[in-house]
């Protein structure tokens, strides 16, 4: 499947609903398959089978607003966390006057109107966008959140849609406070996009160096002997125990070339454990930027990894 909209409207569907049931907020984590041009792949941004978190808010038109800025929170909230937010642009997408046989379902009147109501809504939420022409979706005007990779090529990140067509393709009707069948509005959005995508733009955004509570792997034990093994062992898996990612470098290779190349993959804590070390119950703390912390008890690094993990920091120390 190329989107989730039609499935999760068949949630919807599978018996009457009454108005007040609405909102409803249906989201999921979902593989979708797309046969882009071979021309139109880019590495991570643009692939054929990727994963998204899709959702679909069914609602009355009087609670449009108030769902629409829930949507933006959430996404700013996600963009924000990542630390992608900064660089992030907003875009009015709207349909095309010119050229409405061009792609675009609906009348005139409709078009205008969806979009009166969301320039409102962007208005009262302050929100500084630029406005898209022939951008929007077949059925609606979306605001995407635009973010530029380091080429200055522009690409959507988040989107939100503001859709008042397919409800009635789908016969997605409720029943109001008057007994009558109404129709409901349909808001399509993400919270973090595209994973393959978003994550693209975090590896680029940090040269691969990610921050701590990202990266896949956070701590590398580097035993100097072979004698430091089974110490290095008993504390990875302390440590994996507390939820952090850990592993060992057991090869038999010179210290040294250990602590390139885990610098190399940008491994953002080295412990390096040699017999004084296991004497004196230390373990040797390097950094990935070449900062030498020295040694220190287990108990001192696992609070300093929970500080910076917990606060979602960019340093290490
Ligand atoms: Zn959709």
């Amino acid at each position: 499947r190329p989107m989730t909209c039609p499935f999760q409207y068949q949630v919807y569907l599978n018996r009457q609903r009454s108005y007040r049931e609405l909102p409803m907020r249906l989201g999921e984590t979902s593989t979708l398959f797309r046969n882009e041009d071979s021309g139109e792949m880019h590495g991570l941004i643009r692939v054929r089978q990727f994963t998204i978190s899709e959702g679909h808010l069914i609602l009355r038109p009087d609670q449009l607003e108030e769902e629409f800025k829930g949507c933006l929170d959430l996404a700013k909230y996600c963009l924000g966390t990542l630390g992608l937010l900064d660089k992030c642009t907003f875009r009015f997408s709207q349909w095309d006057p010119a050229n409405p046989n061009n792609k675009y379902e609906g009348t005139a009147e409709q078009w205008e109107e969806a979009q009166r109501v969301m320039a409102q809504i962007l208005k009262d939420l302050d929100v500084d966008y630029t406005v898209g022409i022939d951008e929007a979706a077949f059925y609606g005007p979306k605001l995407d959140i635009q973010y530029k990779n380091v080429y200055g090529k522009e690409d959507t990140l988040v989107t939100i849609q503001i859709d008042m067509l397919l409800a009635e393709k789908f016969g997605m009707y409720y029943i109001d406070e008057n007994g009558e069948k109404k129709l409901p509005y349909i808001i399509h959005r993400t919270s973090m996009g595209c994973y393959e995508r978003t994550l693209a733009y975090l590896i680029e955004e940090f040269a691969g160096a990610l921050p701590v509570w990202m990266a896949p792997e956070q701590v590398r034990f580097l035993p100097v002997t072979d004698r430091a093994c089974d110490y290095c062992a008993d504390l990875a898996r302390q440590l994996s125990d507390l939820g952090y990612r850990v592993d060992v470098d057991y090869r038999n290779e010179k210290i040294g070339k250990k602590i390139r190349e885990a610098t190399m993959e940008k491994i953002p804590y080295m412990i390096v454990v040699g017999d004084r070390d296991m004497e004196n119950n230390t373990v040797s703390v390097r950094l990935r930027t070449g900062e030498d912390l020295g040694a220190m008890p287990l108990a001192d690094f696992t609070a300093k990894l929970k500080a910076v993990v917990d606060s979602k920091s960019l340093d290490l120390n």
